[in-house]
């Protein structure tokens, strides 16, 4: 196994990694920017080094100062976590390039997921539903998605190929919205990822996000760990995701499961992942996107089989071959995760400052993956993601009542969260019945005149 593997990520995921290895008997090198000297992450390690100023650029993206903090530090492995430089093929290859092993999946497969309109391709010849869209290696020119847009039929959306973050998309349900829109598309995905390239996939309505957790090794062996249902989220973005999705059958999710499998096999892929569908009404799904990485709602997953996601990627980057067969896959109850933001609830504006008094919840079936405590500055330059209480309990109906008590336990002084929110969601009654789409939290959002722009919401989902 590794002996020292270094974390390049900050916040909750960058803890959990530590406390992954510290099981596993591995030693651990935080990394950090000046803005983050009294964060968790860097106490808990066992050795660390400022890596850059507070912008994520210089710090957290910088893969040069990474490379040279772990082989200075003489790290064997590193880890990248969510967002940062967790889908960046580039990173992958300068690790393996320095003899460092990349605890995730090759670069190649990174780079042809991170390019949605191949990866759509690629789908499609194996057999894996995608929603009509863009041919090709997708769109530059407004005309030419006016040309797509007449022969998908309205409404659609605009999305950015190396898209991510929700950033570049936009539903638009007609031509003349479609010549305003593109360009805003368009800029943001130039701003976002440095690229132009754009496509548009038929804008499925009321559709569920129903995503599957594969595990694969690199002797070819891949599982799927069941289901998440992301479809409670703002702006593109998960804020509630939970395990089982509450409509789907042992039929349709054995269908989508060997879908999800055959979309990471047919490429190759090993390590963690989640294959993206939509589900519509009528139980067709498409395959929306891969994302080659753990991502920030895999302890819902952990809650229901019981495996360790972080552990397993560590031990599938050694090289070890899978000990789960599908078939030994099991589900216990049903979890939910509740993503907690420093925001303003009302505006949904950042809401940065120092945390006076931080008592997170407890109990059975109650697990809260935070960097927080008393007196900690949330900084203003990354994502707001400050806590993620995920719920487990046997019946879904047992996880909305255990998560209502945690989250009235739960006190976070001196900012604002979205808590609140939160604690409204669990009363309605569309939501306990899991009757639900996408479009669900539009019914919360404040009144447009007084809607703010979107607060700074990293790449991972
Ligand atoms: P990103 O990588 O930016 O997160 P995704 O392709 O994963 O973008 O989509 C994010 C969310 O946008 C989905 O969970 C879903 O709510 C919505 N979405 C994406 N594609 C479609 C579509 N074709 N029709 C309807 N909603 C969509």
């Amino acid at each position: 196994m590794f002996k020292k593997l270094l974390v390049a990520n900050r916040g909750t995921i960058a803890i959990r990694i530590i406390r992954a290895c510290r099981e596993l008997g591995i030693s651990t090198v935080a990394v950090f920017s000046t803005a983050d000297k009294g964060a968790l992450h860097v106490r808990m390690a066992d050795e660390s080094v400022c890596i850059g100023p507070p912008a994520a650029e210089d710090s957290y993206l910088n893969i040069p100062a990474i490379l040279s903090a772990a082989t200075t530090f003489g790290a064997d492995a590193v880890h990248p976590g969510y967002g940062f430089l967790s889908e960046n093929g580039d990173f992958a290859e300068a690790c393996q390039k320095s003899g460092l092993s990349f605890v995730g999946p090759r670069a190649r497969h990174i780079r042809l997921m991170g390019d949605k309109p191949r990866a759509r391709r690629i789908m499609r010849r194996a057999g894996v539903p995608v929603l009509p869209g863009s041919e090709g290696t997708g769109v530059t020119e407004v005309r030419e998605a006016q040309t797509d847009a007449k022969r998908l039929g309205y409404p659609v959306l605009i999305k950015a190929a190396a898209g991510g973050g929700g950033k570049g998309m936009r539903i638009v349900r007609d031509a003349a919205e479609l010549n305003r829109l593109f360009p805003l598309a368009q800029g943001e995905s130039e701003a976002s990822f440095s690229s132009r390239k754009m496509y548009l996939e038929k804008y499925l309505e009321r559709a569920r996000h129903v995503e599957f957790q594969i595990l694969a090794d690199s002797q070819r062996n891949a599982i799927h760990l069941g289901e998440r249902d992301c479809s409670i989220q703002r702006r593109h973005q998960k804020v509630i995701e939970e395990s089982p999705c509450p409509i789907l059958t042992a039929r349709l999710r054995e269908k989508m499961g060997k879908a999800a499998v055959r979309a990471a096999s047919v490429v190759g892929y090993s390590n963690v992942g989640t294959v993206e569908f939509l589900l519509s009404g009528n139980g067709e799904f498409y395959f929306i996107e891969m994302n080659t990485r753990i991502q920030v709602e895999h302890g819902v997953t952990e809650m229901v089989t019981g495996v360790d996601l972080v552990k397993e990627s560590i031990r599938m980057a050694w090289g070890e071959p899978l000990k789960l067969k599908q078939r030994q896959v099991t589900f216990g109850g049903a979890a939910m995760e509740f993503r907690i933001y420093a925001e303003d609830p009302e505006r949904h504006i950042p809401s940065p400052g120092v945390v006076s008094n931080h008592h997170p919840p407890g109990g059975l079936g109650v697990r809260v993956e935070t960097a927080l405590y008393d007196g900690y500055r949330v900084p203003v330059h990354y994502d707001p993601l400050i806590a993620k209480l995920i719920v487990h309990a046997e019946t879904r109906t047992e996880v909305i009542a255990r998560a209502k008590a945690a989250l009235r336990e739960y006190v976070i002084d001196g900012i604002k969260t979205n808590i609140p929110l939160h604690l409204k969601i669990l009363h309605d009654p569309d939501f306990c019945r899991g009757e639900f789409a996408t479009d669900f939290l539009r019914r919360y959002e404040p009144p447009k005149a007084e809607a703010s722009p979107p607060a700074p919401i990293s790449k991972a989902s």
